[in-house]
């Protein structure tokens, strides 16, 4: 098609920010550092290389992803420990703090809540900002590698994928069948992996994460949480997943408990306020 005479200035329109964000409750970081600082382990979970495995952390407590022996990405779901059915919404968190998360933002749940599931407080590779590609690090635009991609794209039937790495941990952690515990596995936040679009043809893109052994990003609970957290088979990303090629490394989940009086007058934040009468 030939373009309209005023292409050029419709192109020159200035972006209007979909979601000011400076109305959003905001997060007391220095409390919640100072509660982590006077916190005691109280477990530490081990995801094996190319498998996931899940952990409970409560309101109030906070859990730390840590690298442990190479560069390798994590796929992280998150859902309310009493009612599943409030879990992570990784597009409204997109859409609220951008397409990468780091201090001080939060992972939201799912409509009718909408509410902070979990704030990172601390960000080890919170240095890295862009590079000259557009790439950052932990996004919330990739969903989760799983075989049905897989399969679409070039027939292949494998098992090890994020996506079914969670199915089969959850339902592990529930005590019921991979069938029931499938439909709750949801977009994640990929945990240290480095992402972002293409600038000629918006495509996604990853590219090697620049994570190191001992790197972490660190989360308060806002709500009682079951985590799952699947140790991608892409390894770091660098060339590709879904298949057993790449080199993979186990994650280290540890979760802390501050003592009470650090959280004083702290209460886990209400569910959205919205009436849901929907207009009738
Ligand atoms: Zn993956």
């Amino acid at each position: 098609m030939s373009e309209p005479a005023d292409a050029q200035a419709r192109r020159d329109v200035p972006p209007v920010i979909c979601y000011p964000n400076d109305t959003l409750p905001t997060v007391d970081l220095g409390r919640l550092r100072a509660a982590r600082d006077a916190a005691e382990h109280v477990e530490t979970v081990i995801v094996p290389a190319r498998d996931a495995a899940c952990f409970t952390a409560k309101a109030g407590q906070f859990f730390r992803i840590t690298c442990v022996d190479g560069p390798q990405v994590g796929d992280l779901n998150l859902w309310n420990a009493h009612d599943l059915s409030e879990r992570f919404y990784s597009g409204k968190t997109r859409a609220l703090h951008g397409t990468h998360l780091t201090t001080g933002e939060r992972m939201w749940s799912s409509f009718p809540h909408l509410r902070p599931m979990a704030t990172i407080v601390n960000d080890t590779l919170d240095w890295y900002v862009q590079d000259q590609f557009g790439g950052s690090v932990h996004d919330v635009i990739g969903t989760r590698c799983d075989p049905y991609t897989g399969n679409l794209l070039s027939g292949t039937q494998y098992h090890y994928c994020c996506h079914s790495n969670l199915t089969r941990a959850l339902a592990d952690h529930l005590g019921v069948d991979l069938a029931q515990a499938e439909p709750h596995v949801h977009d994640v936040l990929n945990v240290f992996m480095c992402t972002g679009f293409t600038r000629d043809t918006g495509q996604y893109f990853m590219k090697a994460s620049p994570v190191r052994p001992n790197d972490y990003l660190e989360f308060f609970a806002e709500i009682d949480l079951v985590g799952a957290l699947s140790a991608c088979p892409g390894g770091d990303c660098s060339s590709q997943h879904s298949s057993d090629v790449a080199a993979c490394y186990p994650l280290r989940i540890d979760v802390y408990a501050p003592p009470k009086q650090a959280l004083a007058g702290w209460q886990p934040p209400a569910r959205n306020g919205y009436d849901q009468t929907h207009g009738r």
